[in-house]
């Protein structure tokens, strides 16, 4: 079987600089990862990408590559032959790792990492949410050990790099496969991680560096929020770790609902019942507001579904911009349980109304419904 040009397999140019021989090698490499390729013959693929990569990448090698072929880069002068991937100079499986395990973001243990943000729900009325709040509130959290300014090591001592990863926090396990050799990494249970090991522990934190406090923290409530909206305060958040800035506190609103009112943004929707004579012969009522009891007048011949808006009755924008509307719905409620007195007025109302309602609009959909019975519609 004749082998594929190094430099087609990679698809580079003979003259190809080393950047641009990784760079190809890292895509085809992504591209036919037995792992992750449902490419046809995904793995014969990366073995000869491998290979290909192998010999350019190295400059000794590509040499002899260039001036003999494949005879030069097998093993032609003496190389040992690098047909297997146990060698240790192969570089790519540090390539590989970083492409596939997240590695390409390898963390350094010792950098400056922000600390977590902190979440608190907290529970308003109804009526708090509209008009704002200010209250304390206690939250469980971690802080920077006083005692050994958040090292972990017990006053005078200082915590040392851990020898088994090299303060790294990571450990390297190869394994050999059909594909080559490959690295897993995982966390240094040595030092869980940290890079770290600290011999004389803190004795007020234990040797992690923080303790588990309450803090008081003021909340300003802005008037106008609605359920699940949040507050950042900034810098609330859990302590940063290796001098990183803190997290932030997220405070999300739940608020309870109204028996009466409905929140709708920064609208406020209300039903309001009217009995059948205040709809039919219009009344001046009292109709309750967040902001307190407001004069309504309904006129005579009112219908269900018929809305009233109070200008400025709802709630503030949360933002500062303007204020909301209540709105109210009619419902003209059917009368039930009627005494014998109420039926003998209600049937002579009948009577006079000649079994028809009197109202122009009335008339119509009265009309309306009497031409579907005759199928004239
Ligand atoms: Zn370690
Ligand atoms: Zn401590």
């Amino acid at each position: 079987m004749s082998k594929r040009d190094y430099y087609e397999v990679l698809g580079v140019s003979k003259d190809a600089s080393k950047d641009d021989i990784k760079k190809a090698y890292r895509k085809l490499a992504r591209k036919y990862h037995p792992d992750v390729s449902k490419e046809e013959n995904a793995s014969e693929k990366f073995k000869e990408v491998k290979e290909a990569y192998e010999v350019l990448s190295d400059q000794q090698k590509r040499a002899q590559y260039d001036q003999f072929g494949h005879a030069g880069a097998n093993g032609g002068a003496g190389q040992g032959g690098f047909g297997g991937f146990g060698a240790e100079d192969f570089g790519g499986f540090g390539d590989i790792f970083d492409m596939f395990f997240g590695g390409g973001r390898r963390r350094d243990p010792n950098a400056p990492r922000q600390g977590a943000d902190l979440q608190y729900t907290m529970d308003l009325t109804f009526e708090e949410a509209i008009f704002g709040k200010e209250t304390d509130i206690q939250i469980p959290k971690e802080e920077t050990c006083d005692t050994c300014n958040g090292t972990g090591a017990k006053a005078g001592s200082h915590p040392e790099t851990c020898s088994h990863c090299n303060g790294s926090g990571q450990l390297n396990q190869e394994q050999n496969t059909p594909f080559g050799r490959v690295v897993n990494r995982r966390v240094c249970h040595y030092c869980e991680g940290t890079g770290k090991i600290i011999k004389d522990k803190c004795r007020t934190c234990g040797g992690s560096g923080k303790v588990k406090t309450h803090k008081k923290i003021h909340i300003s409530i802005p008037a106008g929020i609605d359920n699940g909206q949040q507050i950042r305060v900034a810098g609330h958040g859990e302590p940063g770790v290796n001098g990183g800035p803190a997290g932030d506190l997220f405070v999300v609103a739940r608020v309870q609902s109204h028996e009466f009112f409905e929140r709708d943004g920064d609208d406020i929707r209300c039903e309001l019942p009217l009995t059948f004579a205040q709809a039919a012969l219009g009344d001046e009522l009292e109709v309750p507001t967040v902001h307190g009891k407001v004069k309504l007048k309904v006129p005579a011949g009112t219908q269900t579904g018929t809305y009233f808006r109070l200008r400025g009755k709802g709630a503030p924008n949360v933002h500062g911009r303007g204020q909301g509307d209540q709105h109210i719905k009619v419902r003209v409620i059917t009368p039930k349980n009627l005494s014998d007195r109420q039926k003998e007025l209600l049937r002579e109302f009948n009577e006079i109304s000649g079994n028809e309602a009197t109202d122009e609009q009335q008339d119509n959909i009265f009309q309306r419904m009497k031409r579907a019975f005759k199928g004239e519609a």
